[in-house]
């Protein structure tokens, strides 16, 4: 069986459901089945992760980069700008790397680049949280200080505001993702979204550290996530990763714990498919906690994946619309 997911009533392995209850479900399964005629009812359940799954978020790093050029070359001279874009640039192809593995364990790049993002937000442990390992400011302090240039939260507030706000500005929802909820939603299939952190941070001049607030960082998140109104996802279908990280299994408990209190019933993990482009981040530990099947969405890459590796609850797929990703919805 599949264990609970920690005290919450709300989560129910099958073997924990009353008979009366399965008889019930498999009841209306009968019904819903008829009445949607190819689409089953076996599986009620979506975890969908946001960028680069429902936004497209990648095709707007390169832009974001860049706009951090100007307030750099401002303050250290266009060479050095040049020099630190580059590092930035180095630090997110390690991170976008270890994001698409198929391997649980880090590289000895990726290991040695959150030693480095660790030291910045020792302000962050000290306090009781986790590193946010995809924080732009930390990585911005990061390549400030390979450059041998000196960290300020003048200097890193200005970059990351740039980078963030092109992102914010250019990412938007990709087509194919709007008709993917629109035929979940019309199925019965209730949907909620679980979302890394930015890892939004404060730079302390005087301790050379970073604080975090969670709820600021979360409401950044939000902020920058507001094209999804577009497929009717408000605030509540939102779950972000501050403070705890993905890929946590407390945060995908406390995801469950919000799925199921939006949506007012239980959520049965057998009855659930997790769709994400991080294998590791976003399927593997909600498959740990039992859901039923995960949808790994490559699009720029799932041929290269889809040759050489495999696993038995793992759909790979390039896009939303594939005939794959609804034969996992339908089986
Ligand atoms: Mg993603």
């Amino acid at each position: 069986m599949t264990a609970l997911c920690g005290p919450n009533k709300h989560l129910v392995g099958r073997s924990r459901v009353a008979p009366s209850r399965e008889a019930s479900l498999a009841a209306n399964a009968k019904t819903l089945t008829r009445q949607k005629g190819r689409i089953s009812v076996r599986i009620r359940y979506a975890v969908v992760d946001v960028d680069d799954v429902l936004i497209a978020t990648a095709e707007t790093l390169d832009a974001a980069a860049e706009a951090m050029f100007a307030p750099l070359s401002r303050r250290f001279g266009q060479g050095q700008a040049i020099a630190v874009g580059r590092e930035f640039a180095r630090s997110m192809a390690i991170g976008i790397r270890r994001l698409r593995a198929c391997d649980r364990r880090p590289d000895d790049e990726y290991a040695d680049l959150m030693r480095r993002t660790a030291r910045w937000q020792q302000g962050l442990t000290e306090a009781g949280f986790e590193v946010k390992a995809w924080s732009r400011h930390a990585l911005v302090a990061c390549a400030l200080q390979a450059c041998a240039l000196p960290v300020s939260a003048a200097v890193v507030e200005e970059a990351a505001n740039q980078y963030w706000a092109t992102v914010a500005a250019r990412a938007t929802v990709y087509p194919d993702a709007a008709l993917f909820v629109r035929r979940l939603r019309d199925a019965g299939i209730a949907i909620h979204l679980a979302t890394g952190s930015d890892g939004f941070l404060t730079f302390d001049d005087a301790r050379q550290t970073f604080t975090y607030v969670p709820e600021e960082s979360a409401r950044l998140k939000l902020a920058r996530l507001r094209s999804l109104t577009s497929l009717d996802f408000g605030p509540d279908d939102i779950t972000v990763a501050d403070p705890v990280g993905k890929p946590n299994p407390d945060f995908y408990r406390q995801v469950l714990r919000r799925f199921a209190a939006v949506a007012g019933r239980e959520v049965v993990l057998e009855r659930t498919v997790v769709v994400g482009d991080s294998l590791t981040n976003d399927i593997l530990p909600l498959l740990d906690l039992g859901a039923a099947h995960g949808v790994w969405l490559l699009r720029d890459g799932a041929s290269a994946v889809a040759g050489s590796w495999s696993h038995p609850r793992v759909t790979v797929a390039s896009s939303l619309d594939a005939q794959e990703v609804w034969n996992v919805f339908s089986a």
